[in-house]
């Protein structure tokens, strides 16, 4: 695997490939590699030539400055499991080589900013949009490869891909769990061992959703699990819905065979957490 930091040494790297008419796919990441960001690796392989993975923590897309200074950045294991899933090169810049001084962006995201993530992270999606446009610049990839975890961003990067008429297929990945079903996150490491445990009323309150939706209406449904998760030991909602995974707004009970999906976003040992699932 080749390790660059540089966008102009990326481009020397990625010319040869381009002239040759090999298929590049990108997976953007933050680093602090779990199977989920693997899983991504794996198939981007099967759907390009040379996988280039970045590693990039963004502070633009954080609202916390203490979330970003806690952002765990564990560099040389990354590059070992990077090697291991056989990913080609590591884009792994410093933030000087991705943003000028005092540098403006707004992207109109169609009201994709203002709900559930957006509204809860004011800025975070325009910091999304920012750096995955520099790194879809930096790498003009054939394919992307985004986990269905961050449900919404995929969404507003998707919405960014029609509305600047990027050229490059966009690929969701299912969400990778550990074995007792906690979404795989970066931010995991920071839970205590009972804090997992805690955790797990998340992703069990999205399953008993699942469960329930052909027989119970979508509202009596939403309040059931938020009394449920506010009952929860440890965890701290901050919210719970059910969208329609196509349009992401909220979900309406008249209109039965649209494609819904439940997400969520909580608080267990001061580690903020979000999970989703598709329920149809
Ligand atoms: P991050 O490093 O958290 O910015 O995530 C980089 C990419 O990995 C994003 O497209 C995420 O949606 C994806 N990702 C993160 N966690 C998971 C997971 N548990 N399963 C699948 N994809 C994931």
């Amino acid at each position: 695997m080749e390790i660059v930091k540089t966008k102009i040494s990326l481009q020397a790297l990625l010319q040869p490939h381009r002239s040759s008419k090999l298929r590049i796919a990108l997976v953007p990441t933050m680093g602090a590699l779990h199977n989920g960001h693997i899983a991504l690796i794996s198939h981007a392989k099967q759907l390009a030539d040379v996988v280039v993975c970045s590693i990039f923590v963004n502070p633009t897309q954080f609202n916390d400055p203490k979330d970003l200074e806690k952002y765990p950045r564990p560099i040389e294991q990354d590059i070992m499991m990077l090697r291991e899933a056989g990913c080609d090169i590591l884009f792994y810049p410093n933030v000087d080589e991705m943003y000028g001084q005092n540098e403006q962006w707004h992207l109109d995201l169609g009201g994709l900013d203002n709900v559930l993530e957006g509204l809860h992270r004011p800025g975070h999606f325009q910091g999304v949009t920012q750096i995955v446009k520099k790194l879809f610049d930096a790498v003009r990839p054939d394919v992307a490869c985004f986990g269905q975890k961050d449900f919404q961003q995929y969404k507003v990067v998707e919405h960014m891909v029609n509305q600047l008429q990027i050229p490059l297929a966009l690929e969701m990945c299912p969400t990778v769990r550990e074995p007792e079903g906690l979404a795989m996150s970066s931010r995991n490491v920071r839970l205590t061992e009972l804090g997992r445990k805690q955790a797990l009323a998340l992703y069990r309150t999205l399953q008993h959703v699942k469960a329930d939706v052909r027989r119970q209406n979508l509202v009596t449904l939403r309040e059931e699990a938020i009394k449920s998760l506010e009952n929860s030991p440890g965890v701290r909602l901050e919210y719970f819905a059910i969208y329609d995974a196509d349009t992401f707004t909220e979900a309406d009970n008249s209109a039965p065979d649209r494609p819904l999906i439940a997400l969520v976003a909580a608080w267990v040992d001061g580690v903020r957490l979000i999970d989703n699932l598709l329920l149809q």
